[in-house]
């Protein structure tokens, strides 16, 4: 019996195996369709200071416009973007529309608003990266310091004697650089010192819980204080609950981003986002935002 149901389980492991792999392949194929047929889009989602409500940036969230299967999120297709060496031609796509759209932003809202651009750890060590950002920056003349690099703390892991090289000549183009989901893996604190970073993003897993989780809270406090001492700018993440934006406050931190300022939005919304903003019209739950 015990023998029938270990063959059971290996024919079902098998048939998973098959069906991911072949959801793979279908991917890699539409993937390919999708980059030369413009089916994906960028949405922006405000980040916000807590000093003046001020809107800061906008983080730019890659989208698929799947043709059957809806809008589609990162998490299904950037990995088998990664793994069937996709990711630098969609990254030069990013890149162009985000920096286009980064003129744009600039000219609507009048201000100093950063657009923060998402880049793996993968796509960071890919040979072309910096030249190409620099190339796509220089054709499109946006002001590199309306940018910022989100960059996973997997590169505080991986080789950071290469990744400080790297950062290092992002740092010459002139952007800003972020440590995003600081603290999903906490084991590379010491490498903090040694990159050029601006900033780091505390990751939504440590900012989902408070007030209430003491745990979350002490790792969190931790991690504020180093990042102060290290005197880099704190952004947190996943601020879903006015009791969360209190805590933060309370921790004296500034600026945040979440569902309860705004959800993404698709990238057309924008001219109609920042003349409500001229307004005064716009009035989510998180309070009055505006300008700065
Ligand atoms: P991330 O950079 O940590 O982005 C934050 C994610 O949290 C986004 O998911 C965002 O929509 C979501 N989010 C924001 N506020 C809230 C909130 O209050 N509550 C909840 N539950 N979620 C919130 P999204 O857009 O699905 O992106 C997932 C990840 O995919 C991103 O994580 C980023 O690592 C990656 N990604 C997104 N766009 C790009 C891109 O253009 N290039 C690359 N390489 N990666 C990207
Ligand atoms: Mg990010
Ligand atoms: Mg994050």
């Amino acid at each position: 019996r015990a023998k029938k149901a270990g063959r059971n389980n290996i024919q079902m492991y098998q048939k998973e195996m098959n069906d991911e792999l072949t959801h793979q392949i279908n991917t890699e194929q539409e993937l390919r369709a999708a980059i030369s047929g413009h089916q994906f889009d960028i949405y922006y989602q405000p980040q916000i200071d807590l000093e003046n409500q001020h809107i800061v940036g906008l983080e730019a969230l890659l989208r698929w416009r799947h043709p059957k299967r809806g809008v589609l999120a990162p998490h299904e297709f950037i990995s088998v973007a990664e793994q069937t060496g996709l990711l630098p031609a969609l990254g030069e796509w990013i890149f162009y529309n985000a920096c286009l759209q980064c003129r744009a932003i600039q000219a609507m809202s009048r201000s100093h608003v950063q657009v923060a651009i998402n880049i793996s750890a993968r796509q960071l060590h890919h040979p072309q990266m910096v030249e190409t950002l620099k190339r796509v920056i220089a054709e499109i003349r946006v002001n590199p310091a309306f940018l910022n690099l989100e960059i996973g703390e997997q590169v505080l892991v991986n080789n950071p004697a290469e990744a400080a090289e790297i950062l290092g000549g992002l740092k010459e183009i002139g952007v800003n650089i972020t440590i995003d989901s600081f603290g999903s893996g906490l084991s590379s604190l010491s490498n903090l010192a040694r990159l050029p970073v601006d900033a780091v993003k505390i990751d939504r897993a440590l900012t989902r819980n408070v007030p209430g989780d003491d745990y979350d809270a002490a790792i969190l406090e931790t991690l504020l204080s180093i990042a102060s001492r290290m005197h880099m700018r704190v952004i947190v993440e996943g601020i879903e609950r006015t009791e969360q934006e209190t805590f933060f406050r309370n921790h004296n931190v500034r600026y945040v981003q979440g569902h309860l300022y705004s959800l993404p939005m698709p990238s057309d919304q924008l001219p109609e986002f920042f003349n409500a903003l001229k307004q005064g019209v716009l009035n989510p739950e998180g309070g009055q935002i505006g300008l700065p």
